[in-house]
C-alpha cells in the first residue's frame, strides 16, 4: 500500500479467524514463505496489570525460537529495543523497539533508523512535566522510554481519569514537537516523525533484503505481521495488498465498533502460537 491510499477496513466480527478458516489462511498464503514481524506486549504475552509482568511463557519461547530457525522473524515493540530483547531473550531474532526507531539484527548489529535523531532533551522535558503532574494522581504511571514516554492508566480510578487527561492534554499542547498516540490504558507520547511500524516493515524488508536478493525481488515472500493494538495497524494497513496481519482481538472487542485494518484474527496468545506454529518455510 502506498502512503495515498486509506486501508481498508473491517470491524473486528467480520475478521476470518484464522484457526477456524485454516483453509482461507492458507489459501492467502498461496504456498508462499512468511517473514514474520511480531508485536510482544498482548500478542506474544496476554495483557497484564504492569509492563514489567509480561513475561513469555515458556511455550511462546520455543515457539518463537522454532520459528527463527525456519523463518525470518522479528518482533516490533513499542518498548525500548533493549527491554524487549531482555524479555524475549533469543538470539536469533530481529528486534525492533520503539515503535520502529530502533533496530538490531541478529548477531547483535545495530541498523540505522533513516530518521532518528536525537530527542533526549525534548523528552526529558516532556517526562519532567508528566512526573510533576501525573505525580498526585493515585494509579498513573509514568514510563520512560527511549523514544518516547507512556502515561498508564490503567490502575487509575474513574473519579481521577478526567484529571490525568487534563495533565495530558496541557503537556501535549505545550510541545509542538511532540504527538500522543492511544494504546490500551495507556497514551504514548512520542516525538512528531513521519514513522510508525507499517513504515518500519516496510523499510526492513528492503533494509535486511527480506524481499529481494542482490536486488531481485523475491516474490514468494510473503510478510506477516501480528499484533493487537491501535499502533499496529499502522502495520496492518501498511501490508495490505502485499502482506498478510493477523490480529490478536478477543470476543470482548465483538460489538464495540473497534474497526481493523488486519487481514485474519485469531482470541488470545495461545491460539497465536498455535498459528505460528503451523506457519511453514
Ligand atoms: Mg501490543
Amino acid at each position: 500500500m502506498s502512503d495515498s491510499e486509506t486501508p481498508i477496513l473491517r470491524l473486528v466480527e467480520e475478521v476470518p479467524h484464522a484457526l477456524n478458516h485454516s483453509d482461507a489462511f492458507e489459501a492467502a498464503l498461496a504456498g508462499r514463505r512468511p517473514a514474520v514481524f511480531l508485536d510482544y506486549d498482548g500478542t506474544l504475552t496476554p495483557i497484564v496489570q504492569r509492563p514489567e509482568l509480561a513475561i513469555l511463557s515458556d511455550r511462546g519461547r520455543q515457539v518463537v525460537s522454532e520459528l527463527a530457525t525456519r523463518l525470518p522473524t522479528a518482533v516490533v515493540s513499542g518498548r525500548d529495543r533493549p527491554d524487549v530483547e531482555r524479555l524475549v531473550a533469543l538470539d536469533e531474532l530481529t528486534y525492533v523497539g520503539s515503535h520502529g526507531f530502533d533496530i538490531v539484527v541478529p548477531g547483535g548489529r545495530q541498523v540505522d533508523n533513516p530518521i532518528a535523531g536525537d530527542f533526549t532533551p525534548l523528552l526529558d522535558e516532556v517526562e519532567a512535566k508528566l512526573v510533576e503532574g501525573l505525580g498526585p494522581i493515585p494509579g498513573a504511571q509514568v514510563e520512560r522510554k527511549k523514544f518516547s514516554i507512556a502515561a498508564h492508566y490503567r490502575n487509575v480510578a474513574d473519579a481521577d481519569y478526567a484529571r490525568f487527561r487534563e495533565v495530558l492534554d496541557g503537556v501535549v499542547n505545550d510541545h509542538d514537537g511532540i504527538k500522543e498516540k492511544t494504546g490500551k490504558k495507556v497514551f504514548e507520547l512520542q516525538p512528531k516523525l513521519d514513522w510508525d511500524k507499517g513504515k518500519a516493515v516496510l523499510w526492513l524488508l528492503e533494509a535486511l533484503e527480506i524481499n529481494h536478493n542482490d536486488g531481485v525481488p523475491i516474490d514468494d515472500i510473503v510478510p506477516m505481521f501480528f499484533g493487537d493494538d491501535v499502533t499496529d495497524e499502522d502495520a496492518f494497513g501498511a501490508l495490505q495488498g502485499q502482506g498478510l496481519s493477523v490480529i490478536v482481538s478477543d470476543r470482548e472487542d465483538e460489538g464495540t465498533g473497534r474497526r481493523t485494518a488486519a487481514s485474519f484474527r485469531v482470541y488470545d496468545t495461545e491460539e497465536l502460537l498455535t498459528l505460528l506454529e503451523r506457519l511453514k518455510p
